[in-house]
């Protein structure tokens, strides 16, 4: 097993030139004063880093926004950190925000790939793709954490679940959720748990949720087959 990449695993290509190392969770998600010891990082190129850097700030907005007042730690980022750079960054970004992302969110139905319905929760559509880059980038980081394996050619498909719907429990997902890994990392800023299909571990399922409340759903299948 490999200790480390020899590809960025961002872009999954060789590493070279300018590289640095990148939190594949995003260390502006952390409390600065609190900031847990160990957090996972992996070598990236320096412009796949700096890339996902606005990305992940407004990545950082959002979930903070979602749970806030919900979630003590939450609470504290948005009061702090979130306002600091809100109050920095000046007019665009606070009419971002303005906008209430919960507003946005719908009742949708979810299916497996079979077709078979699986229950209600609660969508978001997220503003341009963004949050979706920053997901992706922690399940790849993830995904090399537990396999020592970059994830390669996947397309991934990520759904918002709102948590403080009355029907958005686990219980949605029955038949994936009692065979998934339940795993808590980092000082309560991230619960997640997978599953790995099993003759092509590259198509997986991810359950992401943020201070116990915005919950995502990430599904990977391998373009390779
Ligand atoms: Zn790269």
């Amino acid at each position: 097993m490999s200790a480390e990449p020899t590809s960025c695993y961002i872009c999954e290509k060789l590493l070279a030139g300018g590289t640095t190392r990148d939190h594949v969770v995003p260390r502006q998600l952390f409390n600065p004063q609190e900031l847990p010891q160990n957090l996972l990082t992996l070598p990236t190129h320096k412009a796949c880093n700096l890339g996902l850097s606005l990305d992940e700030e407004y990545f950082r907005q959002c979930i903070v926004a979602l749970a806030a007042y919900r979630n003590k730690l939450a609470t504290g980022i948005w009061k702090g950190p979130v306002q600091r750079s809100l109050d920095r960054r000046g007019q665009v970004q606070r009419h971002m925000l303005a906008a209430n992302i919960q507003e946005a969110a719908r009742r949708v139905p979810f299916y497996d790939d079979s077709g078979q319905f699986l229950g209600f929760g609660s969508e978001v559509q997220f503003d341009a793709g963004r949050v979706k880059r920053v997901l992706e980038k922690i399940v790849r980081g993830l995904f090399w954490y537990h396999c020592r394996l970059l994830i390669g050619d996947v397309s991934f498909t990520t759904s918002f679940v709102d948590p403080t719907s009355a029907d958005s429990s686990e219980d949605e997902f029955p038949d994936l959720k009692d065979q998934s890994r339940e795993i808590c990392l980092e000082g309560g800023v991230l619960r997640y748990s997978f599953r790995l299909c099993d003759d092509s571990p590259s198509s997986s399922i991810w359950w992401l949720e943020f201070y116990e409340a915005p919950r995502f759903v990430i599904l990977t299948l391998c373009n390779a087959i």
